[in-house]
């Protein structure tokens, strides 16, 4: 006797799931399309930099931001720019030595310490450690790895207001970890409070708008 749908364990309703996936493909068509009205000068600016490079362009990223860098630089390599990906947790086990660079930079801040432990101060202290030990150039002494966290220790109030001083264009931040299907953010999630606590506390308006 055949099976029914509702007995199936992979039973779906087959108009939802089509619906559904439409509404994915059209959301993301009108991210990448949102994109075109983006590229300005930084675009240029970052062009530039890669034409006068002397070395190789080096692409990095954890988690699915790895994966969107691995393919990055694959695609530079094969259309002619030399690049290549650091892993930036192998970096820490020897890979920064590829990289040939003595400073790094990371905007970690340690509020963010429940769900990221490694924003914490003694994390980053550890990671220099480990990169000085576990790389040739280190251990000889020829390089000194540099970790600098410069927003580590601030509050969020603290770090809206030096965006402010610097000119940094916070309407190309983004904070919210459960978006609308519109693409605002939520305006309730932690990093959603998180951010307007700051921008309140600031007493500076957030560019980007929420959906409560
Ligand atoms: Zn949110």
């Amino acid at each position: 006797m055949p099976a029914t749908e509702a007995a199936s364990p992979h039973a779906f309703a087959s108009s939802a799931a089509l619906e559904l996936a439409r509404r994915v493909l059209a959301i993301e068509a009108d991210a990448v399309r949102a994109l075109i009205d983006r590229l300005d000068e930084r675009f240029l600016a970052a062009v530039s930099l890669i034409l006068g490079r002397r070395g190789r362009v080096v692409v990095s990223g954890i988690g699915k931001s790895g994966h969107v860098a691995r393919k990055v630089a694959s695609t530079l390599a094969s259309t002619g720019t030399p690049a290549y990906f650091v892993h930036p947790a192998e970096a820490s086990h020897g890979d920064l030595g590829m990289i040939q660079a003595e400073d790094i930079f990371i905007g970690v801040n340690f509020l963010d310490y429940s769900g990221y432990p490694d924003c914490r101060p003694e994390f980053i202290e550890a990671f220099e450690r480990v990169a000085n030990l576990a790389t040739q150039a280190g251990v000889e002494g020829r390089s000194r790895f540099r970790v600098h966290a410069p927003l580590i220790t601030l509050t969020k109030a603290q770090i809206v207001a030096r965006a402010y001083e610097l000119g940094v264009d916070l309407s190309l931040t983004w904070s919210c970890y459960e978006p609308e299907a519109d693409g605002r953010a939520c305006g309730l999630c932690d990093s959603c409070r998180l951010r307007k606590k700051g921008f309140a506390e600031a007493h500076l308006a957030d560019p980007v708008p929420t959906a409560r």
